[in-house]
Parts: structure tokens; sequence; C-alpha cells
């Protein structure tokens, strides 16, 4: 940190404020300049809030942070070295991270039954996806809107689980339901509206399975690396980032604005891997292949799809979702690019 003194502080002010430094563990190093003296803070000012120090002499003109607020989640943490986070599937171990080949997150809104969600399974296990995801508890705008099935989708989630051995990836919107999301997905998913839950990142952050933390519709990517940073402190070095669009001034035409360019200032500021979520980001179907596209070419280490066998009937987010055919095809399009960029997995045949 530098605290900038105004012109003509008095030297006896600077000395003052040297002392209250000290006392605060920090090492002050004072630069005399022509016209303003400035201080530079040696040490750990994580915890110190700018404004508050700028309070402890009229003459400080501002005070300001050269170092960002986030520790473990910044790449420098791990000496520039990108972190690759190994999940547990049924089918085997699934690496997501920037030296790895891209993972797709394929499967509807919601889990709506049985026979639905194990179709959508078989449906984008066969297309290359490795994670099924679905909603058990939904986060809708209306009270009125459907709520997700609850505990009795994550029941459905296993048996899709069983029948494909695609790892399941799905919401927890409360702490209460934290230990049963938990024991039913590989990937436990916090949601665009919670992203500043720090209670529920807390607790997501005191278990093991690795967090999806999508980013908040409205945050800046400080505020979503502070709230990655939460889960780290906690204790889970796990965390999937996901950028799933945020509110900008046109909503006319897409639901959201899909920031694909946090894709490479992510990969220089954090170490965690990426995903790209382009059905939350647009809202609509026919605009989701050339984002998901855009996105691998950017570099994302993921994607996040939404696929219903029936858009049309979904319960919720029909118009963003893709038809299974749709995805499939999507799949063959995104492998020319996953080649190119040398990401690629190829899908084995089926048995
Ligand atoms: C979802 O993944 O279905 C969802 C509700 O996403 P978001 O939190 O990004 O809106
Ligand atoms: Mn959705």
């Amino acid at each position: 940190m530098i605290v900038v003194m105004k012109i003509g502080a008095p030297e006896a002010e600077v000395s003052r404020l040297g002392a209250e430094f000290e006392e605060l563990g920090l090492s002050p190093e004072k630069i005399v300049g022509k016209t303003k003296t400035v201080i530079g803070l040696v040490g750990d000012t994580v915890d110190l809030d700018a404004l508050q120090l700028q309070e402890m002499s009229p003459w400080i003109e501002q005070v300001l942070r050269v170092e960002k607020p986030y520790k473990r989640v910044s790449r420098e943490y791990r000496h520039g070295e990108a972190s690759e986070i190994a999940v547990s599937t049924p089918a085997g171990v699934v690496l997501f991270g920037e030296g790895c080949p891209i993972v797709t997150v394929a499967g509807p809104c919601s889990v709506e039954n049985e026979s639905m969600i194990v179709e959508t399974a078989h449906r984008v296990k066969a297309a290359g996806a490795k994670f099924l995801r679905g909603g058990a508890f939904k986060p809708r705008t209306s009270p009125y809107a459907f709520q997700g099935h609850g505990e009795s989708a994550l029941g459905l989630l296993d048996a899709a689980r069983q029948a494909t051995g695609l790892g399941i990836i799905t919401e927890v919107m409360d702490t209460a339901d934290l230990d049963i999301v938990a024991a039913a997905a590989d990937v436990v998913q916090v949601g665009a509206r919670n992203m500043q839950n720090f209670s529920l990142l807390k607790k997501v952050g005191a278990q093991d399975k690795p967090v999806l933390l999508k980013r908040g519709m409205s945050a800046t990517i400080e505020e979503w690396l502070m709230a990655a940073e939460y889960i780290l402190a906690a204790g889970n070095p796990n965390v999937i980032l996901c950028e799933r669009g945020i509110r900008t001034f046109d909503r006319q035409y897409a639901r959201n604005t899909l920031d694909l360019s946090v894709i490479p200032v992510l990969r220089s500021l954090t170490h965690l891997p990426i995903m790209i979520d382009p059905s939350h980001g647009t809202g609509k179907a026919e605009y989701v292949p050339a984002m998901a596209m855009a996105a691998i070419a950017a570099g994302t280490d993921s994607l996040m799809i939404e696929v219903h066998p029936n858009p049309a009937k979904a319960l919720s987010d029909g118009p963003q979702s893709l038809t299974p055919d749709r995805f499939d095809r999507l799949m063959q399009e995104l492998s020319v690019i996953g080649k190119a960029v040398d990401r690629w997995e190829a899908v084995p045949a089926l048995a």
C-alpha cells in the first residue's frame, strides 16, 4: 500500500504516522519527492482498509492499494502455476485445468422426472459430456415459478449417475441442504444469486466436494475472486469459476452479456480453472453454439450447456436449452476448435 501525503504535510506528522504504521506491524518506507512525501507500507496489508487508513491523518491525500486483496486464489499463490482439479466420477477421474482437455457439462436446467433426466444423461454422454447438470433446488425470480423438486430430484440425479457413469453437478441454495446436495453431487454448484452468500461460501469451503462458483450477475471480477477466496480460506482448494453472463444496459436481445474477456483476465489473475456457460449467458438456444465455440477459442477449460429433450415443454429455461440432437451436432462443431487448440478428447465409442 502507498500513502500519499498532501503538499506541505509537516515532517512531525509523517513521523507520527510512521510510528503508527509500525505499531500495526508494517515497515513504513518514506520517499520524499519535490512537492510530496509518500510512505510505502511493506508487510501484510491484506486486512487493511484503505479508507480507514486515510482517516489516520488529515494530511493524507490518498491511500493506494498496489497489491490484490485476494491471496489464495491468486496466480502468484501457486508461483504462476495453474491448478488442476481432479473430480471423481463413477467413470473415473476428470481433470479441470489449463493444461487439460476441455470438460463439457450438459443437462437440463431442472430435473423434472426420472425418464427425462436419465434419457438426457445418456444423450449428453454419447455426445461427449463428462458431467450431467440439473437443478433440484432452483433459484427462481418468481416465487410462483417451478422451484425444483428438491430432495427427490437428487435421487433422480443419482439414478442418472448410476445409469451413465456421468459426474453430477447440482446447485445448493441453502446451507441447510448442503449435506444432502454434497452427498448427491460430484461438484456442488453455487449459483449466481448466491455468489456473495458468505455463510454458504464458508460452508461449501468447509466440505470436501469441489465447488463450481458462478459469477454473480452484477459482480466485478474482484468480487467474484473474493467470493472464491472465502471457499479456499475455509479449507477447500477445489473451486471452478463459471462465467454465466452479467447485467449490462442491453437486455433486449440477449438475456445477459456473456463476458468472454474474463477468460484471459482470470488466466492472468488466478490459478483456478474456468468454465463458460453460454446458455445462461445468452438466454437463447440459437446463440449458444457461437459463444461455446468462441469460449474454446478464447481458452476456457470447460463449458456448461443446457440440454432438454423437449425445450418447448421445459419447466425452466426452455428457450436457452438445446435439444439432444442439436447438442450432438454442437459437440462435433466444437471438436474442430477443440482439436485446433489441442484440448479435445475423442468420445469413446459406445459399448
Ligand atoms: C443454473 O445453472 O440453472 C442457474 C440457475 O444458473 P445461474 O446461477 O447462473 O443463474
Ligand atoms: Mn437454468
